[in-house]
């Protein structure tokens, strides 16, 4: 049990010439057993992996190793087993597809600690705080009062701000991501776009839970891996906010609708989705193009 290591990064910094890590650094990890996704690209590493512990170890050492990367912060979690199937290594345009490259990230908003979150709630002080997730990632798990954005993806952050978030110019923002990483461009967008007291969460959701759990993170916290859902709160009444699509009962896990043609992310809870064969509908269950290979 958690001999295994999940670990989250990302640094936005100038590299010259990324291509050249990609191959090397996904060789290095299948030789070394290390499972899941990192992105380079001229401005920077986004990745998260898992391991044994003592490869997980290497790992950081390995891509400490380049000056670039030798402060990175690597956000940690045990695990009991790899949270991914393979690794992939890939090289991209943007570390986060978001279409902000031309958001300067001098203008992100200002790093607020978890322990500062904390003392803003605590202390009843007026501010608006915002997830700069996806619909399905705050649906399951979301801070006390946030607004939580209907965004499909990360591109519609822009639309979010200039349509739905202007009323909040002149008050203090408080922006939060899972890791950090997307909020570093959603405030700097909010910044340029002349809202005038913005916070980022420093460390994002993971760091916050980890210090604060059982008080203003509500329910669970979506994540992109074979977990699917972590679940931080003790308290009963803080476990979970969504409901089973089908009987209505607190939970926080989700999977896909398993007819390809629909896809669609619903909440259920474990003996629903069984009961239903991973699909939304009768109408889904009776497809002819659903996934041989059950997953979630
Ligand atoms: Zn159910
Ligand atoms: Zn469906």
């Amino acid at each position: 049990m958690n001999d295994y290591k999940v670990l989250l990064f990302y640094k936005y910094i100038n590299l010259k010439e990324p291509e050249l890590i990609v191959h090397e650094h996904l060789q290095w990890c299948v030789q070394n057993d290390i499972k899941g996704r990192v992105f380079f690209a001229s401005e920077g590493v986004n990745g998260t992996v898992s391991g044994k512990a003592d490869n997980i170890e290497k790992y950081k050492s390995r891509l400490k190793s380049y000056p670039e990367f030798k402060d990175l912060w690597f956000k940690e979690d045990f695990a009991d087993e790899h949270v991914f199937k393979k690794m992939h290594v890939r090289l991209k345009n943007e570390i986060v597809s978001g279409d902000l490259k031309d958001v300067s990230l001098e203008h992100g908003g200002k790093r607020i600690s978890p322990e500062e979150l904390f003392h803003l709630y605590k202390e009843g002080k007026d501010f608006v705080i915002v997830d700069a997730r996806n619909w399905y990632e705050s649906k399951i798990g979301r801070f006390k009062n946030a607004i939580t954005p209907p965004m499909k993806n990360f591109r519609e952050w822009k639309k979010v701000v200039d349509e739905n978030l202007t009323d909040y110019k002149n008050k203090t923002i408080v922006t939060y991501c899972t890791g950090g990483i997307r909020c570093e461009k959603a405030s700097a967008y909010m910044v340029e776009s002349g809202f005038n007291d913005v916070y980022q969460l420093d460390g994002g959701i993971v760091n916050f839970i980890k210090k604060f759990p059982d008080t203003y993170w509500e329910g669970g916290m979506f994540v992109f891996d074979e977990r699917r859902v972590v679940n931080p709160n003790l308290k009963e009444e803080l476990k979970h906010i969504a409901q089973c699509h089908f009987c209505g009962k607190p939970t926080s896990y989700y999977i896909n609708c398993h007819n390809i043609d629909c896809d669609k992310i619903i909440v259920s809870c474990h003996r629903c989705k069984v009961g239903n064969d991973y699909c939304c509908s009768e109408d889904c269950r009776k497809s002819k193009n659903k996934r041989n290979v059950i997953h979630g």
